[in-house]
């Protein structure tokens, strides 16, 4: 059992892209509403990651810049990785991106000096079928331009990538824990054409992959 503590994810971006839903849908019933006495959001999720580890996560939801920048250094010092979030339909969403990455970059570093493990999340792919599909190169740059590990189209409503973007995430993690970044080559693989669901998004260009 490699982290008997869980270990905190944020979850990020513009309101109403789909943070609430991410959250809810990837822990199911263990949702919790803090807001009224903390500020924040929080849900825990057990991962099984192989048979000898299981992952505790700890996936705070934070909406708007006033609720991020009042966190305190408590919450930022547990963090291990985040995921930041848009929503495909809409633009302004995007555009908010680099923002929230860099307002994280500025807060949060590991304790070993390297910084957190960010995942970028196009949500909401089952609304926007085709506003993806030709940019998949542009979006490999926006990620390595700006520092994330990787991205993924998710759909909270249609359960697509959410299991496997946290995956991603945890392996980013696991491997920062470790030290052992260099055995991960996300350049390889494309970490939204990895999925072994077939989905029905057309614009993830799944296949099934033998499960
Ligand atoms: P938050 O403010 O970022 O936490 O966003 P919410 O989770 O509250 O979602 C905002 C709205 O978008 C709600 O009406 C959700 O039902 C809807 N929504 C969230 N995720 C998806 C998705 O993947 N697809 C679609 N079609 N709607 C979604």
């Amino acid at each position: 059992d490699l982290w008997p503590h869980p270990s905190h994810l944020l979850v990020i971006g513009d309101l109403g892209v789909g943070k609430t839903s991410i959250i809810k849908r990837y822990v199911h019933q263990n949702f919790s509403h803090y807001r009224a006495t903390i500020g924040v959001d929080f849900a825990l999720k057990v991962l099984h990651w192989d048979p000898e580890t299981v992952v505790r996560l700890q996936l705070w939801d934070i909406a708007g810049q006033e609720r991020f920048g009042n966190m305190t250094r408590v919450y930022y010092r547990e963090v291990m990785g985040a995921f930041i979030v848009f929503d495909v339909t809409r633009p302004a969403t995007f555009e908010a991106v680099a923002k929230w990455k860099n307002d994280l970059d500025s807060k949060l570093t590991l304790p070993n000096g390297k910084p957190v493990s960010v995942v970028l999340l196009a949500n909401k792919c089952d609304q926007a079928k085709d506003v993806l599909m030709n940019n998949g190169l542009k979006m490999d740059q926006f990620c390595k331009e700006h520092g994330f590990v990787g991205w993924f189209e998710t759909s909270a409503k249609e359960n697509i990538n959410i299991d496997e973007a946290s995956r991603y995430l945890v392996k980013h993690i696991l491997a920062n824990e470790c030290d052992l970044m260099e055995s991960i080559e996300p350049d390889v693989v494309k970490p939204h054409l990895t999925s072994p669901k077939v989905v029905s998004c057309s614009s993830c260009l799944l296949q099934t992959s033998g499960e």
